[in-house]
C-alpha cells in the first residue's frame, strides 16, 4: 500500500494541474467545456443580460451573473414591473417578490417584501443565512434589515400618479389581462402593462446552471398578494442534471400547474427547451381554455447542453440571449394564439 502521506503528495500535485478558477461553498469549481450563456425574458432582459455576461465572461458563477444580472432590471426606474419604480398594489404599497435558485438545489425567495430595492439579493441571503426557504411580508424586511439592507419609499413619483389615475377609474379588482393583444391598453394609465418579470438562467463555464426572477407583480394586486415569481417550481426551477426554467405571466394559471418545475420535467424526458415551454403552456390552455385565451403566460428554458427555447400563450412574449457569439440579441417567443 501507498505510504498515505506520497499518496495526499500526489492528490494535491495532481489538483494544483487541475485548471481551477472558482469556488463556490468553499468548493473548488473545474472548468468545464462549456460555453457560458445567460437568456432573460422580455426586452429588459437585454440590459440584464450584458452585466450577467460580465460575470460569465471573467469566469464567474452562475449565481453570481443572474444575481447581477437582475439587479439591473431592479433598479432602472423606467420598468413599471420590477423592483423600485414597480407599480404598486391598489393601496400603494410597493410589495415585491423574488426567489433565486443554484445548481446543488439550494434556494431561497421572498415574497411581499416592501421598502427594499434588491429583493433579489435578500432571496440570496434568505438561502445562503437561514435554513429556511422562504421568507414574507414583515418578516422578510426585518430580515433584510438586519443583514443590513437600506429601506426606502419604493414608490417613484410616476408610479404615484399612475396608481392615482388608476384609482379615479376604481377599479378595484386586478385586472389579469392586459397583455392580450385584444386588451386596449389605453385603458391603463400610460398604456403600461401591468406585470412583467424578469426571469433569468444562466450556464457558467463549470458547467453549473442557476436562476433568478424577481418581479413587483400584478399592478393594482390586492394587498397580499403573491405571484409565481417567487415560489420555487413556479416562477422558477432549476436541476443541474437537466436544466432549468422561468415564467413570466399571470403567476395564478404558472402556480396551480407549477410551471417551471413542470418544464425541467418534460426537458428531463427528452423534450427540447421549446417543446417543454409549448407543453407547459398547452397544460393551461387545456384545464382552462377560457382563461388562456384572455391572459399572457410565457416560459423560458434552458438545457444543460446550452440549449434555449420559449413559448407563451399569446404573442409578444420576447427573451434576451447573450453568449460569447451572441451580444444584446433579442428574440419573439413562439406562442399559441
Ligand atoms: N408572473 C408575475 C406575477 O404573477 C407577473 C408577470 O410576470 O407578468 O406576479
Amino acid at each position: 500500500m501507498e505510504p498515505r502521506r506520497k499518496f495526499l503528495k500526489k492528490i494535491i500535485a495532481g489538483t494544483a494541474l487541475l485548471p481551477l478558477s472558482a469556488t463556490y461553498g468553499g468548493e473548488l469549481l473545474r472548468k468545464k467545456s462549456t460555453k457560458p450563456i445567460v437568456i432573460s425574458t422580455w426586452d429588459f432582459g437585454v440590459a440584464a443580460n450584458k452585466k450577467a455576461w460580465e460575470v460569465l465572461s471573467r469566469s464567474g458563477t452562475a449565481l453570481d451573473a443572474v444575481e447581477a444580472g437582475v439587479r439591473v432590471a431592479e433598479a432602472d426606474l423606467s420598468n413599471k414591473t420590477v423592483g423600485k419604480g414597480g407599480y404598486p398594489d391598489r393601496d400603494g404599497n410597493v410589495s415585491l417578490d423574488a426567489c433565486i435558485m443554484d445548481h446543488e438545489g439550494n434556494c431561497g425567495s421572498v415574497g411581499a417584501l416592501e421598502h427594499i430595492a434588491h429583493p433579489i439579493s435578500v432571496a440570496r441571503k434568505v438561502m445562503e443565512e437561514t435554513p429556511h426557504v422562504m421568507l414574507v411580508g414583515e418578516g422578510a424586511l426585518q430580515f433584510a434589515i438586519d443583514q443590513g439592507f437600506q429601506a426606502e419609499d419604493l414608490l417613484t413619483e410616476d408610479s404615484k400618479e399612475a396608481w392615482q389615475e388608476w384609482l379615479k377609474e376604481k377599479q378595484y379588482t386586478p385586472i389579469m389581462n392586459i397583455e392580450n393583444k385584444h386588451f386596449n391598453k389605453e385603458l391603463l394609465p400610460g398604456g403600461q402593462y401591468n406585470h412583467d418579470t424578469i426571469g433569468m438562467l444562466a450556464l457558467d463555464e463549470f458547467g453549473n446552471l442557476s436562476g433568478a426572477c424577481t418581479t413587483s407583480g400584478m399592478a393594482f394586486k390586492m394587498r397580499g398578494r403573491v405571484g409565481d415569481s417567487p415560489i420555487i417550481g413556479a416562477g422558477l426551477y432549476v436541476d443541474n442534471e437537466v436544466g432549468g426554467a422561468t415564467s413570466t405571466g399571470v403567476g395564478e394559471e404558472v402556480m396551480r400547474t407549477v410551471g417551471s418545475f413542470l418544464v425541467v420535467e418534460l426537458m428531463r424526458q427528452g423534450m427540447s427547451p421549446e417543446q417543454a415551454c409549448k407543453e407547459a403552456v398547452l397544460r393551461i390552455v387545456k384545464k382552462k381554455p377560457n382563461v388562456a385565451r384572455e391572459i399572457q403566460v410565457g416560459f423560458l428554458a434552458i438545457n444543460k447542453k446550452g440549449e434555449y427555447g420559449a413559448y407563451a400563450l399569446q404573442e409578444g412574449f420576447t427573451f434576451a440571449v447573450c453568449d460569447e457569439n451572441k451580444q444584446d440579441s433579442l428574440f419573439d417567443g413562439n406562442s399559441i394564439y
